[in-house]
């Protein structure tokens, strides 16, 4: 299950030069899981749950696989988050994240609760596509 996740993410990024992130119900799995790859870095995420969101927000540039990573929207995120979670191995930990994890992570884990990027644009305004996001710089985090 966390190769397939893997997998299809892996073949995302290279199909689409972008993405970081999946989780089980993109694929069709009904687990809690949520696989990352930041920097080079994969971390595998099971049952994760935010335990902790700071009342400092940021706002995002947010694209999904859903949408082909051709859309992106808008939307405003607590910055730091604290969340629980249990590893492969089956050790729990408890961890804090902020910058680019800890909003990638809240993308990840709203997908665990069927909520998409989209729900959350700050305005009905606030979408581009790709290549007026590659314009703008291609920022994450504004
Ligand atoms: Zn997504």
């Amino acid at each position: 299950m966390f190769q397939d996740l893997r997998d299809t993410l892996e073949d995302v990024m290279r199909r689409k030069g972008l993405g970081r992130g999946i989780s089980g119900p993109q694929i069709g799995v009904l687990k809690q899981a949520v696989y990352i790859i930041e920097d080079g870095q994969h971390m595998t995420l099971i049952n994760p749950r935010i335990t902790y969101s700071s009342p400092e927000k940021i706002r995002i540039w947010d694209s999904c696989f859903c949408y082909d990573l051709e859309i992106f929207v808008l939307v405003e995120r607590p910055r730091d988050i604290e969340v629980e979670y249990t590893l492969p191995s089956g050790e729990t930990k408890k961890e804090r994240f902020s910058g680019p994890l800890s909003e990638l992570l809240q993308h990840e884990i709203d997908h665990l609760n069927g909520v998409f990027s989209i729900e959350r644009m700050i305005e009905p305004k606030s979408m581009m596509w790709r290549n007026e996001w590659e314009a703008h710089g291609s920022p994450y985090i504004v």
